[in-house]
């Protein structure tokens, strides 16, 4: 994908996790990506990992002030071509101890801030010659259930309810708006969970293994990319054949 080399990328939630294997895809393309996060001292380390193409600029995506002066100030340097809007929190309470503060919580930053991130990022988009928005959703919604992430999963499938509409409103301004939805992927904090867990998780998946933070930027940087332009309102499962089994036998 040589059409994404100099292109202008802001990724939201770039400073770990799957948003930092986002950040290296395009940065490995010869991309200008923009990181953004809370956390001064993650911004700075992926910073660092990433190399000079990568600049953080914290910001919190919930406060709309925030994320548009870190996006303003990611364009200042050559407009913006690509959103990436990853940042999303993903806590777990069972619905009887689910509260009223962690419902808002979780669709304040997975939905509110995947809203304010395009809203601030959209004026510049329409000036690119091939403006793009990837949204990183989830199979959690969607596609699958899993205890304890009712308010997570809800917050993910309506990234896609959000995401067809808006494809209709963008293609006027020529801009493409599409969807990753990883299954299981080895972040920092899921290779914290211990052997055990990460061996039973792998067993779930077809390809008997946990996706790569890389792998789901792969997928990003292909919707992103100048060759999927004629792709808009969709969405990609990456997931290693997670939501394929029938059946527990159906693995064996
Ligand atoms: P992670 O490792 O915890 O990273 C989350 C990133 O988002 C960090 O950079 C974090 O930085 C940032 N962030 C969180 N809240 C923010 C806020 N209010 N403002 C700005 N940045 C914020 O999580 P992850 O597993 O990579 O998840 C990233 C995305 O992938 C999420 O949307 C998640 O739903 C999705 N996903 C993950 C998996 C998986 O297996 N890991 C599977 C499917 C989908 P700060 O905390 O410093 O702000």
């Amino acid at each position: 994908m040589t059409s994404l080399k100099n292109k202008s990328v802001v990724v939201t939630g770039g400073t770990k996790g799957i948003g930092k294997g986002i950040a290296r895809v395009f940065a490995g393309h010869g991309a200008r990506v923009c990181i953004i996060g809370r956390t001064e001292t993650d911004g700075r380390n992926a910073e660092r990992d990433l190399g000079g193409g990568v600049k953080f600029n914290q910001a919190d995506v919930c406060k709309k002030e925030d994320v548009t002066r870190a996006i303003e100030t990611a364009a200042a340097s050559g407009g913006i071509d690509v959103l990436c809007a990853n940042a999303g929190i993903l806590p777990q309470a069972r619905l009887e101890e689910l509260t009223e503060a962690a419902w808002d919580e979780i669709f304040a930053t997975n939905l509110k801030g995947m809203l304010f991130s395009i809203q601030a990022a959209l004026p510049h988009l329409k000036k690119s010659a091939a403006g793009r928005i990837v949204l990183t959703s989830s199979i959690t919604g969607p596609i699958t259930g899993y205890p304890g992430w009712s308010h997570y999963g809800a917050t993910k499938a309506a990234m896609l309810g959000f995401m067809r509409t808006a494809a209709i409103e963008l293609a006027k301004s020529k801009i493409t708006i599409n969807a990753v939805l990883p299954g299981n992927v080895l972040t920092e904090g899921l290779s914290q969970m211990g052997k055990e867990y990460l061996d039973g998780m792998s067993a779930a998946v077809p390809l008997r293994r946990l996706g790569t933070v890389d792998e789901i930027g792969h997928a990003v940087a292909f919707l992103a990319s100048e060759e999927a332009g004629y792709i808009t309102g969709q969405t990609i499962v990456v997931d290693g054949g997670q939501t394929l089994p029938e059946s527990p036998q159906a693995l064996e």
